[in-house]
C-alpha cells in the first residue's frame, strides 16, 4: 500500500484514506507518496491510444492502490474527466493545453472533482460528517463548491477575500446553497489561506469537526492533475510530432506545476518545465537566486496566481531534496507583469485568431521567451475560460465577447455570503456554532 510523509517529517506516514482526509500533517508540512514510480515501458507505448479515463486510472492507481476498490475507482475517475482537455494548436510549434472545459470553465474542476468524489467515497464507509474548509483567491472555490454540491455527510466552507475575486467567480460559489457556505474575510488571500491552516493546526477542532482541506495542498487535488500532462504529450504524440516538449505552467500555488513533475518523475517525456508567474514571483526568484522569499501578493489581471506565500513550494523543494542545481534542470522560472500580459493575450488574439485568459497569457509569454532560442515544441497550460475574467479580456480585445451558458445562469443569482472578520477566533466561532447547528 502506498504511504504518504510529511515534507516536514516530524508525524508517521499514513495511507491515502488519511493523507486526504486530514489534508494537511500535524506537523504543518504537505504529504508526498513515499515512492514514485517509474511507470512501464508498455504504459507509454500504448499512451497514443488511451482515454484520457484510462491515462488516468492508471496513473491513479500508483498513488491509491485498492484503498479505492478498483471498479469505484475507475469510476470516480470517468466521472473527474466527464469533459474534453483538447490541445490546440496556436502557431508552429506551440499549443494551448484547454483544461477549462468543466462546470467551473477552469482546471481546478479536476481536482476539486476527484478529491470530492475519493471523499465521498470513504465518508460514505465511515458515515460520519465532515467539513471541508477552503481557502480561495477565485477558482478554487467554485470548484471546489461544484465537486462537493450534493456529496452526502460533507459540508463545504470556503474563505475568500473581500473585494479580490471578479463578480463571476464570487457567483460560482456563493450561489449555491445547500451544503456550501461562503465566509467574505476581510483581508487578502493569503489571510484566508493562513486561517485555514490555522484550523487544521488546532487538533481538538479538527477531530471535532472531521475538518478536511480542499486546497492545492490536498493529495487527491495533484494526483489527477497529473492525468493530463499524460495526456497532452499522448495527444501530442498523435499528431506525429516528436521534438522534445517545453511545459509552461502559470502559476499561483504552484501545484499544477508539481503535478507535472510528478508526472515527469514517472517517466513522462517532458524536457523542460516553465513556472511563470505573475508579478507574484516568490517561486522564480528562487530559480534564480535559490532563496525562498515569502512576500504579500499584489493584485494582478491573473489574479487567481496572486499568491505570496505559494504552499505547494513545500513539495517541489521535496522533490528535489532541496538542491537547487536539480530543480534548476528541469524548471525555469519566469515572471511576468500586467501590461506584457495584456500585450500578449492581444497579440495573440489579432494574429492567431486565439483568445487566452490572462493566466494561459503569462504561461505563452514564458513559453514564448523560452523557445525562441531552442529547437523545442512546447504547449502551455490554458488554465481558465477567458469569459471567466469578463471585463479584464474584453478591455484588452476592445470587443465583447461571449459568456458560455452556465457562467450566465449563476449571474442572475443572489449571492449568500457571510461576512467574517479576519481573525483566527472569529473562524473557530462560526466553525464551531455552525457544527452545533449541524449535528
Ligand atoms: C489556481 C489557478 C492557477 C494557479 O494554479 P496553481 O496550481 O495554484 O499554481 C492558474 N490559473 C488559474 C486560472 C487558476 O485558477
Amino acid at each position: 500500500m502506498m504511504k504518504y510523509y510529511s515534507t516536514k517529517g516530524k508525524v508517521s506516514n499514513v495511507s491515502f484514506q488519511e493523507a486526504i482526509t486530514r489534508g494537511l500533517p500535524a506537523d504543518n508540512g504537505l504529504y508526498m507518496p513515499e515512492t514514485i514510480p517509474l511507470l512501464a515501458p508498455s504504459f507509454f507505448e500504448k499512451l497514443p491510444q488511451m482515454s484520457l479515463a484510462e491515462i488516468g486510472l492508471e496513473v491513479a492507481k500508483v498513488f491509491i492502490g485498492d484503498e479505492i476498490p478498483h471498479d469505484r475507482l475507475s469510476r470516480i475517475v470517468e466521472e473527474t474527466v466527464a469533459f474534453d482537455i483538447p490541445l490546440k494548436k496556436i502557431e508552429e510549434g506551440i499549443f494551448s493545453l484547454e483544461l477549462f472545459h468543466g462546470p467551473t470553465l477552469a482546471f481546478k474542476d479536476v481536482g476539486a472533482r476527484f478529491l470530492a468524489r475519493c471523499l465521498g467515497h470513504f465518508s460514505g464507509e465511515s458515515k460520519q460528517q465532515a467539513t471541508v474548509l477552503v481557502a480561495t483567491s477565485g477558482d478554487t472555490g467554485s470548484a471546489v463548491a461544484h465537486g462537493f454540491l450534493g456529496v452526502d455527510n460533507i459540508n463545504v466552507v470556503i474563505l475568500y477575500p473581500k473585494g479580490k475575486v471578479s463578480e463571476l467567480q464570487e457567483k460560482q460559489f456563493t450561489t449555491l446553497g445547500h451544503n456550501i457556505t461562503a465566509l467574505e474575510i476581510e483581508g487578502t488571500f493569503d489571510d484566508c489561506q493562513a486561517l485555514v491552516k490555522q484550523a487544521f493546526l488546532e487538533e481538538q477542532l479538527r477531530s471535532d469537526l472531521n475538518l478536511t482541506s480542499a486546497n492545492s495542498i490536498n493529495m487527491a487535488r495533484l494526483i489527477p492533475q497529473s492525468f493530463y500532462y499524460f495526456w497532452a504529450y499522448a495527444q501530442y504524440q498523435k499528431e506525429g510530432l516528436d521534438h522534445p516538449l517545453c511545459l509552461a505552467v502559470p502559476s499561483g500555488n504552484y501545484g499544477n506545476l508539481t503535478a507535472g513533475l510528478i508526472a515527469k518523475r514517472m517517466g513522462l517525456p517532458i524536457d523542460h518545465f516553465l513556472a511563470v508567474s505573475n508579478l507574484n514571483d516568490t517561486v522564480p526568484l528562487y530559480l534564480k537566486n535559490g532563496v525562498f522569499a515569502p512576500k504579500p501578493s499584489v493584485p494582478t489581471i491573473s489574479n487567481a496566481m496572486d499568491v505570496g506565500n505559494p504552499s505547494n513550494f513545500a513539495r517541489m523543494a521535496d522533490l528535489y531534496a532541496n538542491e537547487l542545481k536539480d530543480m534548476q534542470q528541469h524548471v525555469t522560472g519566469y515572471s511576468f507583469d500586467d501590461k506584457e500580459t495584456a500585450k500578449a493575450l492581444n497579440e495573440v488574439f489579432q494574429q492567431q485568431g486565439y483568445l487566452m485568459d490572462p493566466h494561459g497569457a503569462v504561461a505563452y509569454l514564458g513559453l514564448k521567451d523560452y523557445l525562441s532560442d531552442r529547437s523545442l515544441s512546447g504547449i502551455f497550460l490554458e488554465t481558465a475560460h477567458p469569459a471567466k475574467f469578463l471585463g479584464v479580456v474584453e478591455d484588452i480585445i476592445k470587443k465583447d465577447i461571449a459568456i458560455p451558458e452556465n457562467l450566465k445562469a449563476c449571474l442572475s443569482k443572489e449571492k449568500k455570503s457571510l461576512p467574517l472578520e479576519n481573525t483566527f477566533s472569529a473562524l473557530k466561532s462560526f466553525l464551531t456554532e455552525a457544527s452545533a447547528l449541524n449535528p
